[in-house]
């Protein structure tokens, strides 16, 4: 889902191919993909700044820090959030857990039979 990233499927490579050689398993391995604060920060090899999908979704960059993290220069969205959250200005909605189906019905898709 991060964009520019693509994750071949085990019936167009080898299973060691995609985990050592693709690039959707390969941008964010190590540490040579962060910016700061992460590049710089002690607790990097802890938390490999945080979650990418979430830096992505709460900021347009998959590779800055976690917007979770108080050191994020974005860190003021997940704030504005949980204090929106607690003015009860948000309209809870059920868990969904991740599933074939629940996932393809996220994304729009229709389910299909099978
Ligand atoms: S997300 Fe925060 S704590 Fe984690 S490496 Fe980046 S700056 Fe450090």
């Amino acid at each position: 889902m991060l964009p520019g990233l693509g994750f071949p499927s085990v019936h167009d490579a080898c299973l060691e191919a995609i985990w050592y050689e693709s690039e959707g398993f390969n941008r964010f391995r190590g540490d040579e993909w962060m910016k700061e604060p992460c590049r710089s920060c002690p607790e990097k090899a802890k938390d490999f700044g945080g979650c990418r999908w979430q830096a992505y979704l709460l900021t347009g960059d998959p590779a800055g820090a976690d917007p979770v993290c108080d050191l994020s220069p974005h860190h003021d969205r997940v704030m504005a959030a949980v204090a929106q959250a607690h003015a009860g200005n948000v309209v809870a909605k059920p868990m969904v857990f991740r599933s074939n189906r629940n996932s393809r019905a996220l994304a729009g898709e229709r389910p299909s039979s099978a």
